[in-house]
């Protein structure tokens, strides 16, 4: 066989043995470069493709090598510059669905469990403890070991994109695998209330109340999403106290604490926070430098030090950004078979960087102030007395002032052209209020988090 036969039979036949994701990685523009006695040398088109196939597949690839010719004893790995190789990536791309193998490498084999809704990518084992979500954590870990007697309900909180779904999967995942009886279900809580209106209108919510009562673990994702829908929460309420009365363990998240959720029924705020609540706050530069390093690991890519460091200094809006940056990063690899340098780094992540000063700005706030309390952005500007609109506006009024440095006349134009004085009067009176360690400083610092992350 010459070398082009030789490669592709065994192309052909590494392609059963190995995801198609790593194949499409690993195997893009590679050839058999000269075959000498008993040895095949095989180019590759850069370091780290050389130390990757002949630490993780050599043996594969010695094996499939030998049964293709018996002669063959041994495989060696040179580095040949890509351009050379052009025909064969084509060639490659053949055997490859071109259209996936980018998704791929989001963990294909991940697939989400149609009873429990879990999703096995979500675990402990890939999730980076800092002191930012060090509490959630220690109480998941605790919840998923002694489900229903240590913190029931557990309530975690925090901004977008900072690993609550991930945790309250994690439980759950957890729970499965020490028991594989126990019965579990994710939900979110978009989903839960869909269920329950549908059920009200087939006339089968008592079935689906016994459903829910059969459960082990309740997870529910988002519970601010359940603000202002009074019948669910009216149902969610009692399958709370029939779990809860027989130690059935209950795990919720929401942007923000029980306290903070506006329309929320008393009764099941109360429950809500009757538990542990723990939240999640944002990771250091330190811990985003640790979260990159395991996300690389995980994707097989390795990018220089001062990559890494532009990353962990400048994407900070969230982990979930982070991921985008090295998936981002990881395109462009797979693209161009070459490693991202700095240079390349800093022009592929523009999108990412965070910059307060040009994010939040005066349409942001509004929305950020309505969507947080519940509201319209014309309900905010409504001219009442309404204690639920004369607070949001106030806030409102307070960030205009405090995070883009408005005069007291151009908030008062803002609104309706009220007299300034009720500007400066709201923005004092939310000040004052503000310096406190309460209630409206943890609302405003949760509102502030949106502005700032879009
Ligand atoms: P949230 O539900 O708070 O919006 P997610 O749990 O969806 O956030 O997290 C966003 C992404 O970041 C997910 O892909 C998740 O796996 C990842 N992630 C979040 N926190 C961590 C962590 N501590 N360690 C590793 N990955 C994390
Ligand atoms: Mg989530």
């Amino acid at each position: 066989m010459d070398n082009k036969e030789l490669w592709e039979s065994v192309l052909a036949q590494i392609q059963f043995h190995i995801s198609r994701a790593n194949f499409a990685t690993w195997f893009q523009s590679t050839e058999v470069f000269s075959q000498k006695d008993n040895k095949v040398i095989v180019s590759v088109p850069n370091a780290f493709s050389k130390e990757w196939l002949s630490s993780k597949y050599n043996k594969l690839i010695l094996k499939i090598l030998h049964d293709a010719d018996n002669k063959i004893k041994e495989v060696e790995y040179v580095i040949k510059q890509p351009q050379a190789l052009k025909v064969q990536t084509s060639k490659i791309s053949s055997f490859v669905d071109k259209s996936n193998n980018i998704e791929q490498l989001n963990f294909e084999e991940f697939k989400i469990d149609k009873e429990t809704n879990l999703n096995p990518r979500y675990t402990f084992d890939n999730f980076v403890v800092g002191s930012f979500n060090e509490l959630a954590h220690a109480a998941a870990l605790s919840v998923s070991e002694n489900p229903g007697l240590t913190y029931n309900p557990l309530f975690i909180y925090g901004g977008v994109g900072l690993g609550k779904t991930h945790l309250l999967q994690a439980i759950g995942n957890k729970i499965i695998e020490n028991s594989k009886k126990k019965k579990v279900k994710y939900i979110s809580s978009e989903k839960f209330v869909s269920n329950i209106v549908a059920a009200i209108r087939n006339h089968s919510i008592d079935t689906l109340k016994t459903n829910l009562s059969l459960i082990d673990v309740l997870i529910i994702d988002d519970v601010q999403f359940l603000a202002g829908k009074n019948k669910t929460q009216e149902e969610f309420f009692h399958t709370f106290n029939t779990l809860y009365e027989k130690n059935k363990q209950i795990v919720l998240s929401s942007d923000r604490p029980p306290n903070a959720i506006p329309e929320l029924e008393e009764r099941l705020r109360s429950r809500f926070e009757g538990g542990m609540i723990a939240d999640i706050s944002f990771p250091d530069y330190e811990t985003r430098l640790v979260i990159l390093k395991t996300k690389i690991q995980e994707r097989k890519l390795e990018l220089p030090d001062d990559v890494l460091d532009y990353i962990a200094n400048n994407v900070k809006k969230n982990i979930r950004e982070l991921e985008g940056a090295v998936n981002r990063l990881l395109i462009y690899y797979k693209i161009n078979n070459t490693i991202p340098n700095f240079d390349s780094a800093k022009k592929l992540l523009r999108s990412y960087v965070f910059s307060p000063f040009d994010i939040a700005n005066y349409k942001k706030i509004i929305e950020a102030v309505a969507k947080f309390y519940n509201l319209t952005e014309e309900e905010i500007f409504e001219d009442t007395r309404k204690k639920e609109v004369v607070r949001p506006r106030q806030v409102a009024m307070f960030l205009l002032r405090r995070e883009l440095k408005y005069s007291f006349p151009a908030i008062a134009r803002k609104f309706g052209g009220k007299d300034h004085t009720t500007a400066i009067y709201a923005c004092r009176k939310i000040s004052q209020e503000f310096e406190g360690n309460n209630k409206l400083t943890e609302e405003i610092n949760l509102i502030k988090q949106r502005i700032y992350s879009g």
